[in-house]
Formats: C-alpha cells, structure tokens, sequence
C-alpha cells in the first residue's frame, strides 16, 4: 500500500470515539437553550415589545424603532447572560451557503470607557460589505451597497458563542440577493390566496403557513482518507475510483446497525441541534455504504429551511470533533447511491387543520380535493419552474440515475386518489338539487386512512403520502428556499386563478359548492398528464411522458431557461415574488455556478492525471520492464514475461488514452472559455468538456485494477466506504 494510504489508514485505526454527553437523557430538558424563544422573549422583554414581535410573526406588521430597541437590549441582556460577546447578521446569500460577519457588543464610550451594546438600529439593519457575494450583474461593484434586515418571523439564537439574528440580504435597490426574501414574499401571497379560498369553507380560518419536513441524507468518510483524495477536497466527489467490489448489493446497510463512531457523531451533532431548537427525530442508515439521513419533526417551512442551513453547517462542524468529513454533495461515488432531501409540505390553518388531509365529511372532502387538486394544477403548469428549481451541477448526477427520480416532473397521488380523480372526471354534476343532497354524490368517499399510502413509489420526483406532498428530487446540499419558493408561489397563483374561475360561477347563478366542485372537475381533466403512477425509472415510461408532452430536461444549463421564459416572467409580475431583473440574475448566478463547478473539476482531474496517475503508472510500467529485461538477461523464452508484456501494454494503452483526452478536453475548454454568452458557456461545459470524464475516469479506473496496491496513492472506495 502507498505511503500516504498507509498513513491515512493507520490515522483511521488510531481513532478513538470522543465521549459525548448530552446535557440531560430527557431532551425537552435542553431543547431550545440557545433560541431566544417566546419563553425568554416573555422573561426579557417589555410586554408591548413581546407582543410587537408576537404581530410581525402573524402579520407581519412592522416593528417600530424605539420597540427595536427594547427587543435588542434584552437580547444582548439573554445571550451575554450566556457567556456571548459578538453579534451578526446570519443570512442566506446565493452562494448556496449561509453567511455571518461577526461585530462584538463591545464599544468605548465618550470618556474611553468599555461597554457592551446592541442597538436597536444594529438588530433591524447591518450593512455588511457583501459586494463579493453574487449578485448576477445587480450590485455593480461601485454601487456594492446591500443591507441585511431582520426577519422577526425566525427566532435569534447563538451559535459559536455569537448571537445571530436571521435576516433577508437585499441590494440598495431594494432587489433579493439571497434566498430568504422571495421565499417570505411566496409565503406571504400564498398565505392571502389560501385564506381567500378557505373562506368558502370555513371562515374562521384567517392564516394558512406552509409547514416542511426535510429528510437529510447525507455521507460520512474519515478526515483523514478524505484529505489524501484531491478531488474530494476540491470537488465535494470522487472523480476517479473503482467500484468496491462488496458496495451497496447485499443490500445490508439499510436500517442497519448504526457504526459505533458515527452512532457518537450523530449524538454530538443532534444535542447540538437540539440545544438550537432544531427537533430532529429520526436517525437511520441509508441504502450506500456509510450514507445515513437524519429527519427533524416538520415546522413553519421558513424556519424549517433556516434550521436546516443550519443544521448542513453544524453536521460540517461537529463532524470534524469525530475526524469525519460529512458529505453533503449529492454523489461524492460513481456507482452507488447519491443523496437527496426530501422536501415534505402541507398547509396548515391557523385552527390547526391541514389542508392537505382528507376529511370524514363530503365537505370536508371538497375542501381537501380543492387544495389537494390545485397544487397538481399548480405543478402541471409550471413544472418547468419546479425542475429549474432543483437544477444543480451536482443534482444532475442523480436525478434519473436509477435512485432518484427521473428529470422528469410527474405526480404520483396513489390508486385511492388516483381513482378518486378519475371518478370526478367522469361524474355529472347536477346543478339543480340542493346542496347537501345530491351534489355530495359527485365527490367519491375519501378513507381518512389511505391504505395504499404508497410512499412506497420511490422513483416519483412529486408524490402524495398520505397528508402531504413530498418533493423528492431535491438535492442533498441544496437550499430548499429555491424549490419551496417556487411551489408555494404556483400555488398561490393557482389559487388566485381557481379564485376567480369559481366565483365566476357563483356570479352566473351557479350554488357555491356546485361551482366548486365544477372547477375542481375541469382542473382534474385539465392536469391528468402530470399524473403518473408506474415506474419513473423505466425507459417506458420516458418514451410515454415525451408522449404527453412532458419535458424531460436532464441537464442544468437548459433546465434553468424556465427563469426566464416569458410565462414564468408573467408569473413572477403577477406574483410580485421576482421581478424580471431579479430572476435574470438568478438565472446568470446559476449558469455561471454551473460552468464554474465543471471547470473546477476538469481542471482537478487534468492535474491528478498528469501529475498522480500517470507517474505512478509509468513508474510501475518500468518495474515491469525492468523485470522483463532482467529475464531475457538470464535467458529466459518469451513466454516468461508473458503477463508482464500484456500488462506493460495494457498500461501503455490506458495512460495513451488518458493523455490525449485530457489534452483534447483543455481545448475544448478553452473554447468554452472564449464563448461570450454565459448560457453558451454552460452548455459548452456540460457537453463537450464533461463529455470526456466518463471515459477519462473509465481508463483511470482500470490503471487503479493494474498499477501494484502498493503505489496506487488515492484511497480506494473499499477504504472509503467502510467506516472503521
Ligand atoms: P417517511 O416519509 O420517511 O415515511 P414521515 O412521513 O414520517 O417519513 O416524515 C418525513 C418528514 O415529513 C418528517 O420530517 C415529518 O415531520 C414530515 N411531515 C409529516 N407530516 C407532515 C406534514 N403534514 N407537513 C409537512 N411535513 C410533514
Ligand atoms: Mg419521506
């Protein structure tokens, strides 16, 4: 074994397990420690500045000045209590990770001096020079101004001894650099046109949040072994590696035992989840060697994406006190499964029903087929919207990769309320009885319990499990803001539109529910193409979906041109969640994070190749032939040296193959490079360079099966795969 692979095993086998002790066996002990909560917000705080916050989280009423300064005092009097002494802004730029600059409490004052302060003004606004975030052409660098303000909707907490306030990041212009802010606008719109519809049900309902449960896979590797792989480093993924020859077939990872040093590694990082309010629940192995997923109990979705940033970065932190290295990149192996995050969503009132749960009642039913109905319209018309949202460089590793769902968006609702559907469709409605009496018999029975609650259909990107909808084909590293922006925002306009369409009806005389259910009718028929129960894998089934002329878009660059078609851009004004110039510079951020992370791994692959892999091959190349030499010297016929000459030629073909290619791929990415247009770029990118790594990776991956154990310097996925 080489050098730097025995070190890094010898590193791994040293390894003890840090003893970890939670606070207390009872978590409801420390949940929540570290958020300034309602709990202490009641003890710190004047009552008004309590109840301020109380209306700008239901309502989003504005909090007044002096009120600021009341809320900012005792937050610094609650978290210096706890041994704090700096402060910042945390938010979400669109680098995809979050953000913080760090300003200590400390100040001199007029006579010199020290003391500790946190205005009212600090907390509401910071101007942090964030002119290197990007920006996509809105933020000029002489005009670099942008502000962080404060979301009161999402609690302060401390983190790393600092107290961080969640905050949107605009630019001075007022547009969104980040992913909070259109985020909080789709919510607050879906909010109004939910309430809206809800009143012809119930109108005691006056505010509907979106809740999220996010289900978080992710990988663990040794630090050690991962520091002797470049292009993990580097990249987040292995660009080269063999297949292990035991992985994920015996299927015996899943559900199983949980290693001991990742059973404390898991334990550390949820205590410190738990201390920040973040209510994890589940733990499990995955389906690959050395994947696992965590899932925390669904909350109000702005909160659940903040906690779940949140959490990405703690995962991160706490991973190195175990000399692991989590990986958060959706297929670090060629070969095995990748990772994703499902995104779990529903609606709930505020008299705590869930929109999206059928009901006992016919009612009750009609009330859950129309929102249930209207999110598979929403997602029928913009589906191009919904798959630009989860559109990455690394998701376009998995998604249709036989483990996630294919590129393209279907919904998969289950044979109950397949059929359901389908009764509708085909029913009369007659608008001249009663209400209550015949119409009712339009609306098929709806068991509150689905049996045949198929969450089982795995290779659905949009799937209906039970009470909620589930997003499947996010990926692992992603910011679910993008996607569950864009669902919530269709959403709402879909509602806004079935708004209209039923109270035309009732205008033309139509009885309410009669005219409901008249339009729930006509979506139903008009959304049938989306909807697909069979396998999401299978060459069938794309064959049948270019059929019903649904887009099967399977790379990046071409997905994201649904930011900015015209029919999203009408959606964005109608919505008021983007304007035109915000969702161009999404679109350009997103291009350009796209080539950049291909260029990235084609440069590391270029330099691995010609400076680790080749070497090492021509190195053993020669001991070869300094054996074969040494065997015609004694005299020996050809057919001694039989093997050495087949490997020797073997390795010459392999290391020929590897250098031209790696050559040919530099030209075509200095024609990329020259190409004006950025979207020309990323598709130069994704099909002419990413185009050689498949075979580049093919041939080096054999030289890893030729070249002697003992020189071959990256660790192996045998070595990666298992934890030890
Ligand atoms: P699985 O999908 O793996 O079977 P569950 O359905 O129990 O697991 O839950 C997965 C995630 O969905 C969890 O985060 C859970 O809290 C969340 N969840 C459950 N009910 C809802 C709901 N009504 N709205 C949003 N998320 C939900
Ligand atoms: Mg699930």
């Amino acid at each position: 074994m080489s050098t730097i692979r025995f070190q890094a095993l010898q590193e791994v086998l040293g390894r003890t397990i840090p003893e970890v002790k939670p606070p207390s066996t009872k978590i409801s002990d420390f949940y929540g420690a570290n958020v300034f909560d309602k709990v202490k917000m009641k003890a710190f705080m004047s009552k008004e500045a309590y109840q301020a916050i109380a209306e700008a989280v239901e309502n989003g009423t504005p909090i007044e000045r002096n009120v600021a300064e009341n809320i900012a005092s005792a937050m610094k009097s609650w978290a210096m209590g706890k041994g704090v002494t700096h402060y910042t802004h945390w938010f979400q730029p669109l680098t995809g990770n979050t953000a913080e600059k760090h300003d200590s409490f400390f100040e001199p004052d007029a006579n010199g001096m020290a003391v500790e302060k946190f205005s009212g003004d600090a907390l509401v606004q910071q101007e942090p020079d964030a002119s290197s975030f990007p920006n996509g052409g809105i933020r000029s660098t002489f005009e670099a101004r942008g502000y962080t303000a404060w979301d009161p909707s999402s609690p302060a907490f401390i983190y790393d001894k600092t107290l961080c306030i969640p905050t949107v990041f605009v630019s001075y212009t007022g547009e969104a650099l980040d992913y909070k802010a259109p985020l909080l606008k789709a919510l607050s719109i879906l909010d109004k046109a939910a309430v809206d519809v809800c009143g012809y049900f119930d109108k005691s309902i006056t505010k509907i949040n979106s809740s999220l449960g996010i289900e978080q896979e992710y990988f663990l590797v040794d630090l050690a072994l991962f520091n002797a792989r470049p292009d993990m480093l580097l990249t987040g993924r292995t660009l080269f590696g063999h297949s292990s020859a035991k992985n994920q077939q015996l299927e015996d990872h899943y559900f199983g035992s949980i290693p001991e040093r990742v059973y404390a590694y898991m334990q550390d990082f949820e205590t410190e989840a738990l201390l920040l309010g973040i209510p994890l629940k589940t733990r499990h192995n995955e389906v690959a060697p050395s994947q696992f997923e965590c899932a925390p109990i669904y909350e109000e979705i702005n909160l659940a994406i903040d906690h779940n940033q949140l959490l990405m970065d703690l995962m991160d932190k706490v991973a190195r006190r175990h000399n692991f290295k989590v990986l958060l990149h959706e297929k670090p192996y060629a070969g095995i499964n990748g990772s994703g995050k499902h995104n779990n969503w529903s609606l709930i009132t505020n008299t705590g029903k869930n929109l999206l749960s059928p009901g006992k009642t016919p009612k009750n039913n009609l009330m859950f087929l129309t929102f249930f109905v209207n999110t598979i319209k929403a997602v029928h018309e913009h589906a191009d919207l919904l798959r630009a949202s989860i559109a990455s460089v690394n998701n376009d590793h998995r998604l249709g990769a036989n483990e996630a769902p294919p590129a393209i968006i279907s919904i998969f609702l289950g044979s109950q309320l397949n059929d359901v559907l389908d009764e509708i469709e085909t029913s009369r409605i007659s608008k001249k009885v009663k209400e209550d009496s015949t119409m009712w018999h339009s609306i098929p029975k709806i068991p509150s319990i689905l049996l045949d609650n198929t969450d089982r259909n795995r290779t659905s990107p949009f799937a209906f499990t039970g009470n909620k909808f589930e997003l499947r084909a996010v990926g692992s590293s992603a910011n679910s803001s993008n996607p569950m922006t864009v669902l919530n925002m269709i959403v709402a306009d879909q509602l806004i539109k079935f708004k209209a369409d039923v109270d035309k009806l009732i205008k033309k005389g139509d009885k309410k529910d009669v005219a409901i259910l008249t339009i729930v009718k006509k979506y139903i028929k008009e959304s049938k193409s989306i909807r697909f129960e069979g396998n999401g894998y299978s060459d069938e089934w794309a064959a049948e979906a270019e059929a019903r002329g649904l887009a099967n878009i399977k790379t990046t660059p071409k997905a994201l041109d649904a930011l900015i078609s015209d029919k999203s851009s009408k959606l964005f004004q109608e919505t008021g969640v983007f304007s035109v110039r915000e969702a161009h510079a999404r679109h350009e951020i997103l291009i350009e994070d796209y080539y950049k992370k291909i260029q990235i791994e084609a440069r590391v692959m270029g330099e691995l190749v010609t400076n680790v892999i080749i070497p090492v091959a021509v190195q053993y190349q020669t001991k070869l032939v300094a054996n074969v030499k040494g065997l015609k010297d004694i005299g020996l016929e050809a057919d001694a040296y039989d093997a050495q000459m087949v490997i020797i030629k073997q390795l010459s073909t392999h290391i020929n193959f590897i250098k031209d290619n790696v050559y040919a791929m530099v030209e075509e990415r200095k024609i990329a490079n020259a190409l004006e247009h950025a979207r020309d770029k990323a598709i130069a990118y994704d099909e002419k360079v990413k185009a050689y790594f498949e075979p580049i990776r093919y041939h080096v991956d054999k030289l890893e099966l030729l070249v002697d154990d003992n020189t071959w310097p990256l660790p192996k996925f045998r070595e990666l795969l298992f934890i030890k």
